[in-house]
């Protein structure tokens, strides 16, 4: 399968890492919509958040666990996760990430 983030958690496209373990990668984005945007996605495919299953959800379970770690780690406090699930929601890339954000102030509700 073609997938860009398959690519980049197998080290074939080459990525700026924040962390990694046998269920978890998680790198900076390419497109930094604040001062501090990474990205946190299962190893294994699962296209979106609209494809958690009995059988996958442990690991969505450990990427929240990641982004608890990941965030202490860097003394952030403060900060925003979103997974946009469909194009009309935003979502270009279809291999589930959230979007990990801090840094600056946010607006509610989102555009
Ligand atoms: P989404 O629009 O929710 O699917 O988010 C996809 C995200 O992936 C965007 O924020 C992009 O900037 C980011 N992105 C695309 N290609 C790369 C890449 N090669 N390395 C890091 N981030 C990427
Ligand atoms: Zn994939």
């Amino acid at each position: 399968m073609d997938c860009l983030f398959c690519s980049i958690a197998a080290g074939e496209v080459p990525s700026k890492k924040v962390y990694e373990d046998e269920l978890v990668y998680a790198f900076y984005d390419i497109e930094p919509q604040a001062p501090t945007h990474f990205l946190v996605i299962p190893k294994a495919h699962i296209s979106g958040c609209g494809d958690v299953t009995k059988d996958n959800s442990h690991i969505i379970a450990h990427c929240f666990e990641v982004i608890t770690q990941v965030t202490k780690e860097l003394g952030i406090e403060a900060f925003r996760v979103v997974s946009n699930c469909g194009e009309s929601a935003g979502q270009a890339v279809f291999h589930l990430h959230f979007h990990v954000l801090a840094g600056r102030d946010m607006t509610w509700p989102p555009g």
